[in-house]
C-alpha cells in the first residue's frame, strides 16, 4: 500500500512553506478549485429560505420514528456516550454482517471484512486513499456524483472517464436509456487501470445496472486484474420492475470489490454521516489503517441507534413493512407526480428506476439565456437562472461530468424527489405558473 499519498504531501508542503514565510500571498496552495465538488456552489445559492430546494440530495420527509427513539435511548446509557471500537462498534459490524449475508448469501466477518466510517463519503475516501496510487488510473462512468473525481486526484491517480450513452427505443425516457457501450468500456481498460467506480442505483440519473451490464463490467475487472468500488447507497431504493444487484455478488468479483453503504440514504438521516465498506479482509484491511489514522472511531450513540434499527429490519425482511421495501414504495410515488408535474411545464423528465433523482431535459424550454456567462454549460446558467427568477433550484448535470462531457450533458438539470409533499406542493405552484412567467 502506497504510504505517502499526493494530497498529504500536498499539505505538508503548504505547512513547511507558511512557516517560513510571513507574507501569505507568496505561499503557493494547491488550487481549491482542483478538489471542489461543483455541487457546492448551487447548494450555496439555495440557502435562501425563499428557495424550493430540490437541488441538494436530502430528504425532508421524517426518518422511521423507531430511528429517532434508537438515538434517544442510546444516549442515556453512560458507557454508549464513551468511545468505541475504532474499525465499527461491535454491535452495528455484527448487524451490518447479518443484513449483507442475507443479501450477499455469503459469509461476511464483521471484524474484518466491515469498517464503518463518516458517511458513504467517508468509505469512498479510504477506499482511494488505502488503495489507489500515484500513476493509477481509475475509470468513473459520466456522469458521477461529483466527490469521485478530486478523490481520485488527490490519490495521486488519473480519472479516466466513459459517459453513460442515450438509446432510447423510442419508448417514454426513463434512466434504462441510459447505457455504457461495451467496446468503449473495454477500450478505456489497460495495464495502468486500477479500479472502476460504480454507482447503482446511480446518482444522477437513477439508473439500476441490470445483472448483463455488471456481468459486461465484471468480465473486464476480471480479465485486467482491476478493483471495482461499488457505491450503493441507494441500494434499497429500486422502483417496480427492477432489482438491485450487488455486483460483489457476481462469480469471481467478491474477492476485488469494496461495496460502500450509507445509513444516511438507508434510514432518511443524511445528517448521521455514517456509512460502511464491505469486501474481503486483504482490501479491507488497508482502509482500516487510513480509517485509524485520520478519524480513528465513528461516534457510538449513532452507531449502536444504527445497529438497533438494523436489527429492527433484519427481521422483517420478509415483511413488505421492512422500511427497506417500504420507503421506495412511498417514494414511487413522489417520483410520479414529479414526473407528471414536470412534464405538464414543457420539461422532459428521465422517469428514474432507482435513487431519488430526476434527470430533466429543459432544452424544450427555450429559456433565453443572452447576457449569462458564456463559457459555463448551459444547464449551469439555467439554474442559476431558475433559482434567481423561478425561486427552485436543482443541481446541473454537467456539474457531475468531467471536462470533456459537459456539454454532452448541459441540457439536463437534476431534482431530488424525496421531499415532503409540502415541498412538492411549492414545486408544483411554480411549475403550473412557469409559462405564464416566462411569457
Ligand atoms: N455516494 C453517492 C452516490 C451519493 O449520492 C452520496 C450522497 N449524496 C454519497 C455517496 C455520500 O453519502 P453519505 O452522506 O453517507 O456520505
Amino acid at each position: 500500500m502506497k504510504q505517502a499519498k499526493a494530497c498529504f504531501l500536498l499539505h505538508e508542503a503548504s505547512v513547511a512553506l507558511a512557516l517560513e514565510h510571513t507574507n501569505y500571498e507568496q505561499i503557493c496552495f494547491p488550487d481549491p478549485s482542483n478538489f471542489q465538488p461543483l455541487q457546492v456552489e448551487f447548494t450555496k445559492m439555495a440557502a435562501d429560505p425563499s428557495i424550493v430546494n430540490l437541488g441538494q440530495g436530502f430528504p425532508d420527509i421524517s426518518p422511521p420514528s423507531y430511528v429517532k427513539e434508537e438515538l434517544a435511548k442510546v444516549a442515556a446509557v453512560d458507557r454508549l456516550n464513551q468511545y468505541t471500537r475504532g474499525f465499527g462498534h461491535p454491535s452495528l459490524v455484527k448487524a451490518l454482517s447479518q443484513v449483507y449475508e442475507r443479501v450477499c448469501g455469503r459469509k461476511i466477518d464483521p471484524l474484518t471484512d466491515i469498517l464503518v466510517t463518516v458517511g458513504a463519503y467517508g468509505s469512498l475516501f479510504s477506499t482511494m486513499q488505502a488503495l489507489i496510487e500515484e500513476g493509477d488510473e481509475v475509470i468513473i462512468i459520466e456522469p458521477f456524483y461529483d466527490c469521485y473525481e478530486p478523490m481520485v486526484k488527490m490519490a495521486g491517480a488519473k480519472p479516466v472517464y466513459i459517459p453513460l450513452r442515450y438509446k432510447n427505443d423510442g419508448k417514454s425516457a426513463s434512466s434504462a436509456d441510459w447505457v455504457l457501450d461495451p467496446a468503449e468500456l473495454a477500450n478505456k481498460f489497460n495495464s495502468k487501470t486500477k479500479a472502476i467506480i460504480l454507482n447503482t442505483p446511480h446518482n444522477p440519473t437513477g439508473k439500476v445496472f441490470t445483472r448483463e451490464e455488471l456481468q459486461v463490467i465484471a468480465d473486464l475487472c476480471i480479465k485486467h486484474d482491476t478493483l471495482c468500488i461499488s457505491d450503493e447507497v441507494y441500494e434499497w431504493l429500486v422502483y417496480k420492475g427492477n432489482k438491485h444487484i450487488k455486483i460483489a455478488t457476481l462469480p469471481g468479483m467478491w474477492e476485488r470489490t469494496i461495496t460502500i453503504g450509507s445509513a444516511g440514504k438507508t434510514y432518511s438521516v443524511t445528517g448521521w454521516k455514517l456509512g460502511w465498506s464491505i469486501g474481503p479482509q486483504n482490501l479491507i484491511k488497508h482502509l482500516q489503517v487510513v480509517h485509524q489514522n485520520t478519524l480513528y472511531a465513528c461516534p457510538t450513540p449513532l452507531q449502536e441507534a444504527l445497529a438497533q434499527a438494523l436489527w429492527i429490519d433484519y427481521k422483517r425482511m420478509d415483511d413488505p413493512d421492512c422500511y427497506f421495501y417500504s420507503l421506495s414504495r412511498e417514494l414511487e410515488s413522489k417520483r410520479d407526480r414529479m414526473a407528471q408535474l414536470l412534464q405538464e411545464a414543457g420539461l422532459k423528465p428521465v422517469v428514474p428506476d432507482g435513487g431519488y433523482f430526476m434527470i430533466v431535459d429543459v432544452s424544450t424550454l427555450n429559456v433565453d439565456l443572452s447576457g449569462v456567462d458564456e463559457k459555463q454549460p448551459y444547464d449551469y446558467n439555467f439554474v442559476k437562472w431558475m433559482i434567481t427568477s423561478k425561486k427552485l433550484s436543482a443541481i446541473p448535470v454537467s456539474a457531475f461530468c468531467g471536462p470533456e462531457t459537459k456539454r454532452q450533458f448541459e441540457k439536463y438539470i437534476r431534482f431530488c424527489f424525496i421531499k415532503e409533499d409540502s415541498t412538492l406542493d411549492a414545486a408544483e405552484v411554480i411549475l403550473k405558473n412557469w409559462n405564464k412567467q416566462t411569457a
